[in-house]
């Protein structure tokens, strides 16, 4: 069976009444026949049959053991970060997410975790960086904003000759693209707010496991630090993963589309998407991926906030706002946005200009999108023309 086929087939009927939809066990408790002796459920911090339905399905869909569903796509990262003790260090992606980042440096750090970040799109960065008390690599493939790829084959083989665990942030690609605990990850983080959920209308996360033991550990601290998911996000989750094949089809032929027209236009400096062929980790993003996903970023030749700034204001199908991964495309300005609070040269030596734009491909058509950019960005010429033009005169 196909990828969609066998998703929308392990989504289970009610055993109860056969209704179709998965339902919401909206309880905090489950009654017992006897002390210890019950259903299976007791207390729904600790399982709820609506949240087993969606750690069931991710487990399902990445091709792991196990799957731990969380409130927020954090609260799934710092449950992995609990495995950890002190004294022990990470090996992490430069520019990684900037709440991961925030999670690893003001409040593991002080627990005594050390972080070592690096340009994992180069594996023998990784391979220079292990110490003996490496436990944990951490990267993201593709990165925010800039797309950069790393080898996750390559990289879990340095893992697995250390000894360590290597842990992969799948919310760019979801695993409709990329699989990475079948190219040999032990861990797989999902920010589900993003494509899984894919309408823009939940917070959520998710943890998947290799094997059984590394899942155990994990529910464990599901339970004992409580950041769970409801049972009413855990139905509009699976609601939304229902359909995610179908959305991440379209989202890559509009990425596409959107990458090859923006590539061609003389306002733009750079275009930042895996898919195209200058992309300098094209090829280990064919190797490792089925598509290139609905994520592209890109520069002005005009590199200043101000014109990006004005540009993102003035689209009118994209909408200005933070988040990605939903049916209606997004644009946003990262150097006054989510990589605000990151100092100006750091930001600019990790490849965010301050002109760069990103773009979160929805599902409407991409000649649609192209029109709105290609618009927007002749009002932005026109405009400095004009403003060229009246300071020319002064
Ligand atoms: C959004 C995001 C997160 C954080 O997820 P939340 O659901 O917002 O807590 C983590 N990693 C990546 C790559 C993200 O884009």
């Amino acid at each position: 069976m196909q990828g969609s086929t066998k998703l929308i087939h392990s989504i289970p009927t009610d055993p109860l009444t056969g209704a179709l939809s998965v339902p919401i066990y909206q309880t905090s408790t489950f009654v017992q026949d006897f002390p210890g002796v019950n259903k299976g459920y007791d207390y729904a911090r600790t399982n709820n049959p609506t949240r087993e339905v969606v750690e069931d399905l991710i487990a399902g869909l990445e091709n792991g053991s196990t799957g731990i569903a969380f409130a927020s796509g954090l609260a799934a990262i710092d449950a992995v970060l609990k495995l950890l003790q002190s004294g022990d260090e990470i090996i992490a992606v430069d520019d990684i997410y900037g709440g991961a980042y925030r999670l690893f440096e003001q409040v593991y750090r002080k627990f005594g975790v050390r972080i070592t970040y690096v340009d994992s799109s180069d594996p023998g960065a990784v391979f220079q960086a292990l110490t003996e008390k490496t436990r944990l690599i951490w990267i993201e493939t593709p990165t925010n904003p800039t797309l950069k790829i790393s080898d996750i084959q390559a990289i879990a083989h340095i893992a697995r000759a250390h000894g360590c665990l290597l842990c992969v942030d799948n919310t760019f690609a979801s695993p409709a693209l990329q699989r990475p605990i079948s190219l040999g990850a032990d861990i797989v983080v999902h920010s589900a707010t993003k494509y899984l959920g894919g309408h823009s209308d939940l917070i959520a996360g998710l943890v998947v496991t290799r094997d059984n033991e590394l899942g155990e550990r994990i529910k464990f601290y599901q339970n004992a630090c409580g950041a769970i998911l409801s049972p009413f996000d855990s139905w509009l989750l699976i609601r939304g993963i229902e359909t995610l094949h179908l959305r991440i089809r379209q989202h890559c032929t509009g990425g596409q589309a959107v990458a090859e027209f923006l590539h061609g236009c003389p306002q733009i400096n750079k275009v930042y998407y895996p898919g195209l062929p200058s992309h300098p980790n094209h090829e280990t993003a064919r190797k490792q991926s089925k598509g290139f996903g609905g994520i592209v970023s890109f520069s002005l030749h005009q590199d200043t906030e101000e014109a990006a700034q004005k540009l993102v204001s003035i689209t009118r199908l994209f909408k200005l706002a933070e988040s990605l991964g939903g049916i209606k495309s997004l644009i946003s300005h990262p150097a006054s946005m989510t990589h605000k609070t990151i100092p100006v040269e750091k930001r600019r030596s990790s490849g965010v200009a301050d002109s760069l734009i990103r773009l979160s491909i929805g599902l409407e058509e991409p000649e649609d999108l192209i029109s709105d950019l290609d618009s927007a960005l002749m009002d932005l010429t026109k405009n400095n023309a004009s403003v060229n033009k009246f300071s020319f005169n002064n």
